[in-house]
């Protein structure tokens, strides 16, 4: 355990990240001061369920109660920003007028949504989803919507058209790009992807351009260049930046996220460092530096963290990059790292509704993406994470449930 000085750790952030860096700062026995700065009025909570279930209780997504923190001592400032950094002086100052010293600082301070660039956005009606408050609004919004476009078919978008869907709207997403998901799932994958969210009744409109969005006091219809949607709920979702104007400000080293070595130490200060959304890192399985957006990189990021600072040996961070993504009935789960010129094969695994997706480079397994196949999911992440290697020729009329079964009972790692 570190002795720590009174200026002890300040946190900037209070998402997945900043929750995961003071939970293990605590359950590794650091007694200094924790303080985290939460530009949200509300406690850390889970950001998934709010485009799954349109969740209207906050209560529901907190990640833990106020307690938590009273009793560990962590002081929490929730609805006040960190405005700037001194990193020559060591302190933080905040919206509210505190500047508050740091022996170490961590930035966990996520990613905001891109605007929607069109004319209309400002409409009332017109929703972005990051935050709870943005889930509450659109939750309220869905119990009366009738005609519900949805624009971008990423991750939140399509998670959203379902809820809207279960609820009885018309649902349409409008997608800018050829096909769903391009830079997240494979051609095979989305394929069927698109085909289940039609088979309910979500109606997909891909290579479609918004061109305005129109209204008096509130939404009436979106304006696509092939052809107008009546609407009464537009939720938007077109992709996050990261939040890096406080690290840039300060001086330290940005792009598109904040810089920061394999220990997420700011390469410009040590004493700084940078977890979750905001991070931009060196991870052994990409090919040089990456910035993911997802809860087992941000609670991972910070746990290493935590430790770091109360004082565990420095280890580089070396998370296999997994994520989910649940589209009403449809559970889709993705470990490892995918790039667009991977090889990839296709498994059912005997079902129609299960899928996996498996991406070789050079014919080594880099990445699976499955659909509604829990068990495969997890039998890929436990080989990628091994680094036992599996090429196309194993996985000819087999899965990697099956190949694992079979590499244990030879005795074989993996
Ligand atoms: C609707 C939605 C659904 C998602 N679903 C999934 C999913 O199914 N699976 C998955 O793996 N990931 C999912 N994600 C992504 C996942 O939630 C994020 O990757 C994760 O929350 C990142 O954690 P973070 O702490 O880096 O950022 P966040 O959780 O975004 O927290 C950052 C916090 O920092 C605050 N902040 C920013 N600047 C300041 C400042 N200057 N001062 C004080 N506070 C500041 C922000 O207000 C915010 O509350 C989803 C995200 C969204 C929005």
């Amino acid at each position: 355990m570190s002795s720590p000085s009174t200026a002890g750790v300040v946190v900037v952030g209070g998402g997945q990240a900043g929750f995961s860096v003071v939970s293990t700062l605590r359950a590794s026995g650091y007694d200094g001061p924790v303080t985290v700065f939460a530009a949200e009025p509300h406690l850390p909570y889970q950001r998934p369920p709010l485009s799954k279930k349109a969740h209207t209780d906050p209560v529901r997504v907190e990640l833990v109660p106020e307690s938590f923190y009273r009793e560990r001592n962590i002081d929490v400032r929730l609805g006040d920003d960190v405005i700037a950094v001194d990193t020559a002086a060591r302190t933080v100052t905040t919206a509210s007028g505190a500047r508050v010293p740091y022996e170490h600082l961590v930035l966990a301070t996520g990613a905001h949504n891109r605007p929607l660039p069109v004319p209309g956005a400002e409409l009332d009606g017109v929703h972005a989803l990051r935050s709870l408050d943005d889930a509450l609004a659109i939750g309220g919004a869905l119990a009366t919507a009738r005609e519900v476009v949805v624009i971008g078919g990423g991750f939140i978008g399509l998670e959203l058209a379902q809820v809207a869907r279960a609820r009885g709207g018309r649902v349409t997403v409008v997608e800018l790009a050829g096909r769903l998901l391009s830079r997240a799932v494979s051609s095979q994958v989305e394929e069927h992807l698109r085909e289940r969210h039609e088979r309910v009744g979500v109606r997909i409109l891909t290579g479609t351009a918004v061109r305005a969005i129109e209204g008096t006091e509130r939404v009436r219809r979106v304006v696509t260049d092939r052809g107008v949607l009546p609407a009464d709920l537009v939720v938007y979702g077109i992709g996050a930046a990261p939040r890096d104007e406080l690290a840039r400000d300060a001086g330290l080293a940005v792009d598109d996220g904040v810089i920061v070595d394999e220990q997420l130490r700011s390469i410009t200060d040590p004493r700084v460092f940078a977890v979750g959304d905001c991070a931009r890192h060196p991870n052994p399985y990409a090919d040089g530096l990456v910035r993911l957006e997802s809860v087992p990189n941000a609670t991972d990021q910070g746990t290493l963290v935590g430790r770091r600072i109360a004082g565990s040996p420095g280890v580089p961070y070396a998370s296999l990059p997994w994520f989910w993504s649940d589209q009403g009935d449809i559970k889709l789960q993705i470990a490892g790292l995918r790039v667009s010129s991977d090889d990839v094969y296709l498994a059912t695994g005997g079902s129609p509704e299960r899928l996996a997706a498996y991406a070789f480079r050079d014919d080594r397994l880099v990445a699976v993406e499955t659909l509604n196949w829990p068990a495969e999911h997890l039998a890929a992440r436990r080989l990628l994470e091994q680094d036992a290697p599996v090429c196309a020729a194993d996985l000819t009329g087999s899965t990697l449930g099956a190949l694992t079964r079979a590499r244990r009972a030879a005795g074989v790692r993996g």
